[in-house]
């Protein structure tokens, strides 16, 4: 008998006793010292002392504290990485509209910044009819028992017609089919209307996220028109309007000059009237190029290296993508546990920074699909043509084929050796790692995230215990 190599701990403020969690199970418990030492004690031993210790025992096995073997728990781990690769469960399908967005972020040399949205993609009906037809036959093949359906861009409200095609084609062919359809928006809330969520209300819309990046100042320094104007306001009232028509996700991206103005917008939106409806807020840092990284921000993709665009979808989908298409990632360490504890303090519920992957991108039924029809592999490579992994109308390129075969054998995890993390981080963000490391099979470690995570845990753990007590 063996500790799992997926047990974390992390000690109870002003108590003696522990947290322990395993990251394979998700079992949680709070225990004291003397638990502790047997599980310490028993690889030596490998027999308990006594029947106490044996019931004990037995219960920490029971939720995967304790496993037979090492190496039994790795061949359980590998297997589990094949289940979630395989799962039919869900099928996934982020769908960009378009590259254009009447943005111009100061953080992203795309949207509305000199010519851009002249050259932007834009997916035509043509094109969305052939989706919907592609995605018809992805469900006639797996049979799944739930559709997700995201919209994103660039900025998807900026093709109505296409979202609400293929909203009315796919609503249609679940219902044939009897698959549960959920539909999300990921946008920045500017062109967002009653009239958009109330017609896709019965088509199965279950929420829209938005980007609010800092208190109001920020906000529009930060995510201004093109003209200068801000947009705070006007993505307040929209919001406003449709708050209690569907769920409203706030998420944000910050950088170390703009970190602290989150608890002012914390305090702004907690206490507005549509504050009990916002089902989420999270934030992640901003993803810059490499070169201009500093101290408190994480490089992620490259919106301008060598001066280049990035020429696809909207910088807010990649990398530790917590307001983005990707929820799945962890981010500048001490900085998201201080906004974590904000942001549950002013009573929003937010990501723990524990629960994080695998990732989509280890996931084979899950597509992105581009304005032109091209499938890549999570939302943050669909920037880069050159990453695609097929196209809905089944062409045969080389290069396609190949990039396929380079994402299937993505496992970045395997050179993590016996990190704890390893079932809820997976190697972290794939997308990072190949704009920052060069290779994409290269973990990309952001370890100290999860610990504070873990911490977050056992302080939240801790509170329902003495509330029970
Ligand atoms: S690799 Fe994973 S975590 Fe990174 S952007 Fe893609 S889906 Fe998100
Ligand atoms: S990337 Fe880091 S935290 Fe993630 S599994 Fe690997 S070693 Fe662990």
């Amino acid at each position: 008998m063996q500790p799992s190599m997926f047990n974390v701990r992390a000690p109870i403020d002003g108590s003696a006793d522990v947290f322990l969690m395993n990251t394979f199970s998700d079992a949680q418990i709070i225990v004291s010292p003397d638990v502790v030492d047997l599980i310490d004690r028993i690889a030596a031993e490998g027999a308990p002392r006594t029947e106490e210790e044996r019931s004990t025992l037995d219960l920490l096995t029971e939720h995967g504290f304790l496993v037979d073997s090492r190496e039994h728990e790795r061949q359980t781990l590998e297997q589990y990485f094949r289940d979630v690769r395989e799962d039919s469960e869900t099928l996934k399908v982020t769908v960009l509209t378009t590259l254009q967005c009447k943005f111009a972020c100061g953080y992203c040399i795309q949207g509305d910044h000199g010519d851009y949205n002249k050259h932007a993609a834009k997916m035509s009906l043509e094109n969305a009819a052939r989706v919907a037809e592609w995605t018809e036959r992805r469900l006639d093949a797996l049979n799944p028992s739930r559709l997700i359906l995201t919209f994103f861009g660039g900025e998807p409200l900026l093709n109505l017609p296409v979202m609400y095609l293929l909203a009315e084609r796919l609503h249609a062919a679940c219902e044939a089919r009897g698959v549960t359809l959920a539909i999300s928006i990921i946008t920045n809330g500017l062109l967002l209307t009653r009239d958009v969520v109330e017609r896709l209300n019965p088509l199965g819309l279950s929420g829209i996220k938005i980007t609010l990046d800092g208190d109001r100042d920020t906000h529009n320094r930060m995510r201004p028109l093109r003209g200068g104007q801000g947009t705070f306001d006007r993505i307040v009232a929209n919001v406003r309007q449709v708050a209690s028509l569907t769920k409203i996700a706030i998420g944000g991206n910050f950088d170390v000059d703009t970190v602290d103005s989150y608890p002012a917008l914390l305090d702004f939106l907690s206490e507005q009237d549509f504050a009990d409806k916002l089902s989420r807020v999270t934030f992640k840092p901003v993803i810059r190029e490499t070169q201009i990284s500093g101290k408190g921000i994480i490089p992620l993709t490259a919106v301008g290296s060598e001066g280049k665009p990035l020429n696809g979808a909207c910088m807010t989908s990649a990398g530790t993508g917590v307001s983005s298409a990707c929820d799945s990632c962890n981010v500048v360490d001490e900085k998201m546990a201080f906004l974590r504890e904000e942001t549950k303090r002013h009573g929003f519920k937010t990501v723990d920074g524990v629960h994080m992957g695998p990732c989509e991108i280890h996931k084979s039924h899950a597509h992105t699909i581009g304005p032109d029809g091209a499938l890549y592999a999570c939302p943050g490579f669909a920037g880069e043509p050159r990453q695609s992994i097929g196209h809905i109308d089944g062409r045969d390129d080389a290069f396609r084929t190949q990039a396929l075969r380079n994402f299937e054998r993505l496992s970045a995890w395997k050179a993590c050796q016996d990190c704890a993390f390893i079932p809820v981080c997976a190697g972290g963000c794939t997308v990072a790692a190949h704009n920052e490391l060069g290779d994409m099979h290269a973990p990309n470690c952001h370890k100290s995230s999860f610990e504070a995570g873990v911490l977050t845990l056992a302080r939240d753990a801790a509170r329902e215990y003495a509330a029970m007590a």
